[in-house]
């Protein structure tokens, strides 16, 4: 029925893991909303502010990797959709 295969499940669910406990660890340690990192799947680490999380899978992700992930680039996006007129 699913989509995607058991493996691609532990991994996702192991990056959840992984970037909720970088999270929690951080606020522990009294970083800031504003100040906290989260790594990317891909490995980039990035202020949490300037990071993008997927509304269903719940990952954090960098620009390349959210505009993959979501399948459309921001530039593709803006031509679809441009602002103003
Ligand atoms: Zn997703
Ligand atoms: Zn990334």
């Amino acid at each position: 029925m699913s989509e995607i295969s058991n493996q691609e499940w532990i991994d996702k669910v192991s990056i959840i893991y992984c970037q909720t406990k970088e999270t929690v660890a951080q606020e522990a340690a009294g970083v800031g909303c504003r100040m906290a990192t989260i790594t990317c799947p891909c490995g980039r680490k990035r202020a949490m502010v300037k990071m993008y999380q997927c509304l269903y899978c719940k990952i954090w992700m960098c620009d390349p990797c959210a505009e993959a992930h979501f399948g459309q680039t921001v530039a593709e996006y803006r031509e679809e959709h441009p602002v103003g007129a």
